[in-house]
């Protein structure tokens, strides 16, 4: 085992969705690739919105992925720590308090905008008077803390950006403790980066400017920074940033619509980086292919049409005995091994094995086209209860009578017997529906 280890630490303030589940499952492969660890770090400071069912589905999301964690903390039980390391920071003149309300702010920040000015905090709670800070006091105020940031330029090497930089006189100096006595996540994961041996940050682009004064904040409290990789984030089919729906589909929506978990890894891995996306047929072949140096800097496309097709290709590789949890998790449970060797071809979910068993179980509206075929198809659909090789018979005894063949012969017949116009073989497909539905179909009924 490596020095490496990478962290998960999403707030238990909603579900996952794909845009940080892609993150996990970076840092998971991260961590796999480099025999290092993979720690879930639950940021649960904001204790109005946390919730002990999001943590839940976080867990039950996670472990549904096969994104096992080795080794678990929350900082909501760190909270001792997080004090201490303000501590030495006030000690050090790297914090201070300030007396600001949020309105007061409000108007700073307003009229360093109508001035044409950036709206950069202005430090002059540093200049306060022991006075004034006694009134402050009297009046009931309660101080928050910034971070004294220095205004150089930060720089590092960027895993996924290459050379990176910020300069610090564009930012304020960050809050790390509220009024109210609650810690800022900005200092919260430095402190935790610093006693869990992060070696590698891993998060999305969204954190660059975080990271540029995390830097300095590892640094202000006698650590070196980890090393910083930003991802791209993700964007939908059509470039646009990932819209609304796509941006909030929980993965727990995915789970429901039927898709694998390792179809969602397989894209997930290879949206936004050189390799070609592909179906794989395990983790460990996602492990395999992983290096960071493949992620690029331009936005990850998202599809859920790749992701219905990768879906799809990893379906065709279940045999019986793999599909048959979910198709019992999907109320499929009828669904026998002779059946599923027939769709599982041509769906993209299980539920939609269900659509097919549906088909030759459940009455259907026939599609009726071409009179003279169907006529030709009663009169030759052979004697007896249709087995395998009905299909054959029948298709080349109507195309001797009408003279038709290839689409003009098999689609009408399709489309009647199945009310589909695309699907499974009908030569495996036509036993499950049965002698009498396909002679009703053929006939034009519903049946
Ligand atoms: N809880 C933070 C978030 O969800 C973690 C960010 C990080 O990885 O440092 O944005």
């Amino acid at each position: 085992m490596t020095n490496v280890k990478v962290r998960f630490a999403p707030s238990p303030t909603g579900k996952l969705h794909v845009g940080n589940v892609r993150t996990a499952l970076v840092n998971f492969l991260y961590a796999r690739a480099a025999g290092g660890q993979f720690m879930l770090r639950i940021d649960d400071t904001d204790d109005e919105r946390s919730t002990a069912a999001f943590e839940r589905a976080i867990r039950a999301d996670l472990s549904w992925l096969g994104l096992a964690w080795d080794c678990e903390d929350r900082q909501s039980s760190r909270l001792e720590r997080y004090t201490q390391a303000l501590q030495t920071l006030v000690a050090s003149g790297r914090a201070y308090p300030c007396y600001e309300t949020q309105d007061e702010l409000g108007l700073k920040r307003k009229s360093q905008l109508m001035a044409g000015r950036p709206p950069v905090y202005d430090r002059s709670s540093l200049s306060l008077t022991a006075e004034q800070i006694a009134a402050y006091e009297a009046e009931g105020r309660r101080p928050h803390y910034r971070f004294r940031l220095q205004d150089v330029e930060v720089a590092w090497t960027d895993l996924v950006r290459g050379p990176a930089s910020y300069h610090m006189s564009s930012l304020s100096d960050p809050v790390l403790l509220r009024e109210d006595g609650r810690v800022i996540y900005t200092l919260a994961s430095v402190v935790d980066d610093i006693d869990h041996g992060i070696t590698t940050v891993l998060r999305g682009e969204d954190h660059v400017t975080n990271s540029a004064a995390q830097i300095q904040l590892f640094e202000a409290l006698g650590a070196t920074a980890p090393q910083m990789g930003h991802l791209a984030l993700l964007s939908g089919a059509d470039g646009e940033g990932l819209s609304k729906r796509l941006g909030s589909l929980s993965i727990e929506q995915l789970r429901d619509e039927g898709f694998e978990p390792l179809a969602l890894c397989s894209l997930l891995a290879k949206i936004g980086t050189s390799d070609p996306i592909a179906a794989f047929g395990s983790l460990d072949d996602i492990i395999a292919s992983f290096q960071i140096s493949k992620f690029g800097r331009s936005t990850a496309r998202f599809s859920p049409d790749e992701l219905s097709q990768i879906n799809a290709r990893i379906l065709q590789t279940f045999d019986y005995a793999a599909a048959k949890e979910r198709l019992d998790a999907a109320g499929l449970g009828d669904i026998d091994e002779g059946f599923w060797a027939v769709v599982r071809g041509n769906i993209s979910s299980v539920g939609e094995a269900g659509k097919w068993w549906n088909i030759c179980t459940q009455p259907v509206t026939p599609l009726k086209e071409d009179a003279e075929v169907m006529a030709a198809a009663i009169e030759l659909l052979p004697d007896g209860e249709i087995n395998a090789e009905s299909w054959g018979v029948l298709t080349k005894a109507i195309s001797a009578q009408t003279g038709k063949k290839g689409r003009a012969l098999f689609m009408p017949l399709r489309q009647a017997i199945t009310g589909e116009s695309a699907g499974p073989d009908m030569a495996a497909l036509l036993p499950y529906i049965g002698r009498d539905r396909v002679l009703a179909r053929l006939a034009g009924n519903q049946a």
